[in-house]
């Protein structure tokens, strides 16, 4: 298979990459293996001394790697320079505090002594989306790499040249062959070297669809896996909220990232006495977005990341439309070339409307009206998914009591849900399972290690 690269501002093809061969995909899996066996042996400074070089290479070439996220996936640049700096940041994070994350940790026996290593497992598998292509991989790679593992990663293949840009980062920084490696396959090629039994473990973000794909054969080979799935993150205004902060938040909550965003703000959940204010400032925000070039830095929202990713997010507001939805704004696609989609706000959606489940990944809003905070609660905690959530309120006890009963994996008070290295990312439900960044992002793929120490005339 040929993987593209396409501006999806112009849809026109920038670059063409043929996928690896067989063998070259078994060299790679070999170099990871042959690796890993003296990467578990190496200190944590050198580990450490590694991430802090590729996160040096990564502000240096910022504006050339930022360009790159643009151009392939339509991200606007200011943006594109945002996920840079993060993604050096976590790099930094992870070198800065793994060791101490990772200590023996004592126990207290009754007899004898006892405490818990943490060791690498070996070669792990990652395979990531478009949608943040440097910072998706920093999360999993940078932990993963401190504790000892090596990575082997495929890249979403809308980013082709992302994916080699970040595997150049790790080269140029001097990273031992195989301790990280990009694979240029395809994603049902992925799936079947879950199987390889060189590969300990594998971790994918992405659609529900991949995610359960990969479970599937990591459930039959039995690897450990984590999965950072879809979302449909509820945002709900209370009576007691600052209207004009939460316009200006639900905004960008919805519109970050061109809406190509997991933890997006997709529904919009607002009480009965601020609901008509809200969505008057609201629909009125949204209507006034500089739409065009992502590289031109005027630009608020630029294109979907792919001519077919518009098409469906244009087909799923037309169904619903069909389904007794009214379209407050938008509704279709832009009137000029790339994958672009006119922001858009649904209302009327009932539960049986197919948008009422769906994740709307794109500058589509959907806004639901009700009558006080406890149905704010159930509605959304009425979704498959489970990723995030934001509650607006002035009164933050109330706003804690509120995010104690809301059934995801991350609650914001004030604050569309958010990352950054120190906090911890990830769902319930529909959303996948495990953690990433934080302290807990470092404990998925490794082996806790129990030893015990016993006095030799210690009693059973
Ligand atoms: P996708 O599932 O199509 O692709 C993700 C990755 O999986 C790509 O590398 C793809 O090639 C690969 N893949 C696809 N089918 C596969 C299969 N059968 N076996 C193995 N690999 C396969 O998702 P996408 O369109 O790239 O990304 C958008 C989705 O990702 C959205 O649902 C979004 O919410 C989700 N996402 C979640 C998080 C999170 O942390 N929870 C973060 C970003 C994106």
């Amino acid at each position: 298979m040929l993987i593209q690269s396409v501006n999806p501002a112009t849809n026109k093809i920038v670059k063409s990459f043929d996928e690896m061969t067989d063998e070259n995909l078994e060299i790679a899996v070999a170099n990871s293996k042959l690796a890993s066996e003296n990467w578990k042996k190496s200190s944590y400074k050198e580990r450490g001394n590694l991430l802090k070089k590729v996160a040096v290479l990564m502000r240096s070439k910022k504006t050339e790697l930022s360009k790159l996220i643009t151009l392939e996936m339509g991200k606007i640049i200011a943006q594109a320079e945002g996920e840079i700096d993060l993604s050096a940041d976590i790099f930094d994070y992870y070198a800065d505090n793994a060791e101490a994350f990772l200590q023996d940790k004592p126990l207290g026996p009754k007899l004898g002594k006892a405490f818990i290593r943490h060791s690498p497992i070996g070669v792990l598998l990652g395979v990531q989306p478009w949608n943040f292509p440097f910072y998706q991989v920093a999360r999993f790679a940078a932990p993963n790499i401190m504790i000892g593992n090596t990575i082997l990663l495929k890249h979403a293949s809308l980013v082709p040249q992302c994916g080699i840009a970040i595997e150049n980062l790790f080269i140029e920084a001097g990273a031992p062959k195989g301790v990280y490696t990009n694979l240029l396959i395809s994603g049902k090629r992925a799936s079947a070297i879950v199987s390889d039994e060189r590969i300990k473990g594998v971790s994918l973000t992405g659609s529900e669809e991949a995610g359960s794909k990969i479970a599937e054969q990591a459930g039959k080979y039995l690897k450990k896996s984590v999965l950072e799935l879809g979302g449909n993150d509820a945002f709900i205004i209370l009576e007691d909220a600052n209207i004009d902060k939460a316009v200006e938040w639900a905004v960008v909550g919805r519109i970050n990232n061109n809406g190509e965003c997991c933890v997006a703000s997709k529904r919009f959940i607002a009480v009965e006495k601020i609901a008509d204010e809200f969505l008057e400032k609201f629909t009125k925000k949204m209507k006034n977005l500089v739409i065009g070039d992502p590289m031109d830095p005027k630009t608020e929202l630029g294109p979907l990341s792919s001519e077919d990713a518009a098409k469906k997010i244009a087909d799923q507001v037309k169904r619903a439309i069909d389904a007794g939805a009214t379209a407050l704004l938008g509704g279709k696609r832009s009137d000029r070339d790339g994958a672009f989609m006119d922001p858009t706000i649904l209302t009327d959606l009932k539960p049986e409307n197919p948008a009422y489940s769906e994740e709307l990944f794109g500058p589509v809003a959907s806004f639901y009206r009700v009558k006080n905070e406890e149905d704010a609660i159930k509605l959304a905690n009425d979704s498959s998914f489970g990723l995030g959530c934001s509650i607006f309120t002035e009164d933050v006890e109330k706003g804690k009591i509120v995010a104690d009963q809301i059934d995801a994996g991350m609650v914001f008070i004030n604050h569309p849900t958010w990352t950054q290295p120190d906090l911890p990312f990830g769902g319930t439900k529909g959303s996948g399972y495990g953690r990433e960044l934080s302290e807990l992002g470092i404990d998925e793929f490794v082996n806790k290690k129990l030893i015990r120490i016993s006095g030799l005339n210690d009693p059973m």
